[in-house]
């Protein structure tokens, strides 16, 4: 229950219009698309001006409520997901771009626009902005910011860090300030790299309401090149031939055969389905000329593999028919899986046999079926765990796999997190990969910022003495919420 004097003091700061408590409401921000992690907030609220954000945030700071800023809810790890309650506060609707720059190649966006909206206004004018997570017509470039999102073309062009120039934030203390310069080509030059902070702090540094990102010139000619293998080392191989080539793919991305099946038949891309994995290799060019060369030679390295079939393309309507299906492949998953659970972790590209023979170990081990669809030449696995949350037993052999294949990237020299974050999903993992003494490090930073903690508290460092050893476990007490309303525990619907 809010306390009155709070609710009467966000009615004064953005008017009663922009403040919800409807029990309906609220639980519509209770997960983002994270499955596991659940909790109802109190109140959401929606900020039009950045004068009625701060006066938001210093309601806050006066009733000690905690706040989460959401964009679209399509975050992996549940960082747009209240830690007990609190407030949910949405900018979602902070949709303005200004491309007035965009001869030097710099645009200005607030954080509610979506990427795939970006990147169509940018594309009649030649210019790209290049992250591209598969959930871009949705996802805001508010959440891309916050979680230093990826995508299929990262290998080639960077992460949103690589393209983020300077970022407007109302601090905690209800302070504006912009970090970063966003009329020169490398912002960080001087001084301490506060940008670099600020991008994939997961909103608990501050709330961004505007940046400046860079773009770059959209590429004229594509091909793709489609070759299946029949065993995932071959694969993996192959990846390791591409990568050593010379030549800078903008993806590279590895399907097994599973999810073939799956995209093939919600899709109809007519993917070789008698295969262990295809790979996706793109090639980008400004001529047809360099992409005829680039195209020769990868076709070349790919051939010596011995695959079962090798095909390029460059016309552009099968081009994006393949990343349609590759960027829909999830969703395809549906056909076979009333849910799944989605790992996002890192390992060095030569690891990705031995990792993708484990991972198969794993789950068989858990009694459990998993797909696999990923960056490969970036090494970003993306194992896909199926099972049913009305399941309660395999949910938790769901966990129990995801512990342990979390733990094997990184002991393979890997990551916990390429691109989705580590929110609440992976904070209590966190141990094993930073030292007490990296914590240590990032809990004073992260009080210097918020002092009172209440900026999304609870995601992505440990509850203290929680993780201060090396080996903390993975997630368990972030994915119990604290509250499970009765109801819909008992019709399964909360897990
Ligand atoms: C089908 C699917 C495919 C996906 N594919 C990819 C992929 O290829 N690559 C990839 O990187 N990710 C991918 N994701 C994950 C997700 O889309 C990205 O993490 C995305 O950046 C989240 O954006 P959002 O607007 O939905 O953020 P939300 O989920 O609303 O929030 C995510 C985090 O950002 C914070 N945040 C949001 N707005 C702000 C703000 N204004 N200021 C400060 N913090 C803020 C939130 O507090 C939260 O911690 C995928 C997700 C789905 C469902």
């Amino acid at each position: 229950m809010l306390p009155n004097p709070f609710l009467n003091d966000l009615h004064q700061a953005i008017g009663p219009a922009q403040v919800w408590t409807e029990p309906a409401v609220c639980l519509v921000y209770e997960r983002d698309a994270n499955f596991l992690a659940t909790s109802t907030p109190s109140v959401i609220v929606s900020p039009q001006t950045v004068s009625q954000l701060q006066a938001v945030v210093q309601a806050c700071h006066q009733h000690a409520m905690a706040y989460t800023v959401r964009g679209a809810g399509t975050g992996q790890s549940g960082g747009a997901v209240p830690t007990n309650g609190g407030v949910v506060i949405s900018l979602a609707q902070w949709r303005t771009m200004d491309l007035a720059r965009l001869a030097q190649r710099t645009v200005f966006a607030q954080p509610g626009v979506a990427n795939g909206d970006l990147k169509q206004a940018l594309a009649p004018r030649g210019a790209l902005f290049a992250p591209d997570p598969s959930s871009q017509t949705v996802c805001t470039l508010g959440g891309n910011w916050a979680e230093n999102a990826g995508g299929i073309h990262c290998i080639k062009d960077g992460v949103t860090a690589d393209h983020t120039l300077a970022l407007q934030l109302v601090l905690p203390s209800g302070q504006v300030t912009t970090t970063g310069t966003p009329t020169v080509v490398h912002p960080e030059g001087t001084g301490l790299a506060l940008l670099s902070l600020m991008v994939g702090s997961e909103g608990t540094l501050g709330i961004l309401t505007g940046g400046w990102v860079r773009t770059i010139p959209k590429p004229t000619h594509t091909a793709v090149t489609l070759t299946a293998f029949s065993t995932l080392k071959q694969a993996a191989a192959a990846v390791a031939q591409v990568l050593a080539s010379g030549i800078t793919v903008s993806a590279l991305e590895l399907i097994d055969q599973l999810t073939v099946q799956c995209v093939n038949r919600a899709f109809g891309v007519g993917f070789p389905d008698q295969c262990a994995a295809v790979l996706l290799c793109e090639l980008v060019a400004f001529s047809p000329a360099e992409l005829a060369v680039q195209t020769q030679v990868i076709t070349a390295v790919l051939q010596a593999q011995q695959p079962l079939e090798h095909r390029a393309t460059d016309q552009p309507q099968q081009v994006e028919a393949f990343w349609q299906a590759r960027r829909g492949a999830a969703a395809s998953y549906g056909l076979l899986t009333p849910a799944f659970y989605v790992l996002d972790c890192v390992i060095p590209p030569s690891q990705l046999a031995p990792a993708l023979a484990r991972i198969a170990e794993i789950a068989a081990g858990h009694d459990l079926v998993v797909g696999n669809v990923f960056h490969a030449g970036d090494g970003n696995l993306h194992p896909h765990l199926f099972f049913d949350p009305h399941d309660l037993p395999q949910t938790e052999r769901v966990k129990q796999a995801a512990k342990a294949i979390t733990a094997l990237c990184v002991s393979l020299g890997g990551t916990l997190s390429g691109e989705h974050g580590i929110g609440l999903e992976k904070r209590d993992s966190m141990g094993l990969q930073f030292t007490p003494a990296d914590l240590h490090w990032m809990y004073e930073v992260k009080a210097i910022f918020d002092p009172e903690g209440l900026c999304n508290p609870g995601k992505i460092l440990p509850a203290k003495g929680f993780c201060g050893e090396a080996n903390c476990s993975h997630g368990d007490s972030a994915l119990l919420p604290a509250t499970r309303p009765a109801a819909l525990s008992a019709a399964g619907l909360w897990i």
